[in-house]
C-alpha cells in the first residue's frame, strides 16, 4: 500500500476499547461530546461521536455500504494463515484498499471517497432499532446467532495510522501528533477543500460552512494532557469515554506493555477488533463485537478476528473478566494493570465450555506507576438498612 507520508507510530498511540455487547445506545456519549465542542452555529449537523444501529442505521446515511462499493474489485479477501503479531495479527488483506482503489482508477488522488449530500446528514438516527430479521413472525431468536438482530455501534475518529484525511489535505492542514497520535485539523490552515470529508472513509471530518473550514473529533486533547484538575496533571479520558453509561467504554494508550489494559486486549487477547481494516487506514478505536450478530456480518466489518473474539468473549478467561473490570472504573487513564488473586465463586457450562468465575481483584496504575483504581470481579452488594427503606 502507498501512503504519502512516513509511517507515523508513536510509542504511545490515543486508542479505545468499545464492548458493543453492552451499548444500550442511551446517546449518553454524544451529548456529552455534544455539549463540550459541537455547540455552535454551523455545528448543528457535527455528532462528533454517534452511535448508531447495524445493519440499516448509519451516519452520514450509508457511509460504509458506499465506501465498501468504491473498494470492491471482486476479489477482496483475507489471508489468515500469514499473520504478523504487530502489522497484520488477523491474516493479509489481498484487496484493494482506500489507496490502492484510488491508484488503480488513476484518479489522481490518494484514496477513493465521495462527499455526503447534504440529505445524507440530515438525522443521526436513521434505521435506529430496526431489525433485520430471517425469522417467520412466529419464531424467535436463541443465542448464539439471533436470526433476527440489530446492534448498536459507536462511532467517533478513529485517529488512524494511515489517516485518509492526513494523506487526502493539499493544505498540509492535518497533522498527526508525534507524542499520542491524536490526528488534529489546524484551523488557520485549512480553506475548506473538504478532500478530509471526501476521503475518510469513516465521514468523520465535517464541514463548517460558516467558517468555511473543516472540524473534526480532537480527541479531548486537554484531557489527555492532564490539564484537567480534576485527575491532578494526570493524564484523563475523553468526555464520551467518561460519560459512557452502559460502562462499555474504555480508552488508554496503545504501547508495547503487555500489562497496558488496552494493549493486552487489542494486541495480546485480540478480542477486540478495528472497524473496517479493509479501508487500510488502521484505525485506533477497537470493538468487541457483538456475540449474537451473524458472523459472515461481522467478519465484513471487523476482519476474520471475529469468531476467535466472539468465542473469548462469550466464555471469558480469568484475566478477561479481571480487565474488564475495569471498564468505566475511573476517569484517569489506566497505564498498566495487576491481579490479585481471589475465591471461586461460580462456575458453570457456557456452549459446552467450562466457565468458571473468581472474584479476583484488579489494581490499575497510572502513568506516574501510583495507584489510581481497585475493584474487584464481583460486584459489591449493598443491602440498606430496613430502617432507611424510605430514605433518599
Ligand atoms: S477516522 Fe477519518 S478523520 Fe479520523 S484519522 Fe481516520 S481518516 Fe482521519
Ligand atoms: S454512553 Fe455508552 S451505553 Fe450509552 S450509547 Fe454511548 S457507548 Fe452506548
Amino acid at each position: 500500500m502507498e501512503y504519502p507520508y512516513f509511517e507515523s507510530r508513536p510509542k504511545k498511540q490515543f486508542a479505545a476499547i468499545f464492548n458493543i455487547n453492552r451499548c444500550i445506545a442511551c446517546q449518553t456519549c454524544t451529548m456529552a461530546c455534544k455539549s463540550a465542542w459541537t455547540y455552535n452555529k454551523g455545528q448543528e449537523y457535527m455528532w462528533w461521536n454517534n452511535v448508531e444501529t447495524k445493519p440499516y442505521g448509519g451516519y452520514p446515511q450509508s457511509w460504509d455500504v458506499k465506501t465498501l462499493k468504491l473498494i470492491d474489485n471482486g476479489e477482496n479477501t483475507w489471508y489468515t494463515d500469514e499473520k504478523d503479531e504487530k502489522l497484520s495479527p488477523y491474516g493479509v488483506y489481498e484487496g484493494d484498499t482506500i489507496f490502492e482503489a484510488s491508484a488503480k482508477k488513476n484518479l489522481n488522488q490518494w484514496a477513493v471517497g465521495y462527499i455526503p449530500e447534504d440529505k445524507e446528514w440530515r438525522a443521526p438516527n436513521f434505521g435506529e432499532d430496526v431489525a433485520k430479521s430471517n425469522n417467520k413472525p412466529d419464531e424467535y431468536s436463541s443465542l448464539p446467532e439471533h436470526s433476527r438482530w440489530f446492534f448498536y455501534i459507536q462511532r467517533l475518529c478513529n485517529h488512524c495510522t494511515y489517516p485518509g484525511c492526513l494523506a487526502a489535505c493539499p493544505r498540509k492542514a492535518i497533522y498527526k501528533r508525534k507524542e499520542d497520535g491524536i490526528v488534529l485539523i489546524d484551523q488557520k490552515r485549512c480553506r475548506g477543500y473538504r478532500k478530509c470529508v471526501e476521503q475518510c472513509p469513516y465521514k468523520k471530518p465535517m464541514y463548517r460552512g460558516l467558517t468555511r473550514v473543516s472540524e473534526k473529533c480532537i480527541a479531548c486533547y486537554p484531557r489527555i494532557e492532564g490539564k484537567d484538575p480534576l485527575t491532578k496533571g494526570r493524564p484523563m479520558e475523553t468526555r464520551c469515554m467518561s460519560a459512557c453509561v452502559g460502562q462499555i467504554r474504555l480508552q488508554g494508550f496503545l504501547d508495547d506493555n503487555p500489562k497496558n489494559p488496552v494493549t493486552w486486549l487489542i494486541r495480546h487477547h485480540k478480542v477486540a477488533l478495528p472497524l473496517y481494516p479493509q479501508f487500510g487506514t488502521e484505525p485506533n478505536i477497537y470493538y468487541i463485537p457483538p456475540r449474537w450478530a451473524p458472523r459472515s456480518y461481522l467478519r465484513q466489518m471487523f476482519g476474520p478476528g471475529v469468531d476467535e473474539a466472539v468465542e473469548k468473549f462469550m466464555v471469558p478467561s480469568r484475566e478477561l473478566l479481571a480487565v474488564m473490570s475495569l471498564f468505566r472504573m475511573t476517569q484517569t487513564i489506566v497505564f498498566e494493570y495487576k491481579i490479585e488473586e481471589g475465591p471461586k465463586v461460580f462456575e458453570t457450562v457456557i456452549h459446552g465450555k467450562k466457565f468458571e468465575m473468581f472474584n479476583d481483584t484488579v489494581i490499575g496504575f497510572g502513568e506516574d506507576g501510583q495507584e489510581i483504581v481497585r475493584t474487584t470481579v464481583e460486584e459489591p452488594l449493598y443491602i440498606r438498612d430496613p430502617k432507611h427503606y424510605n430514605s433518599i
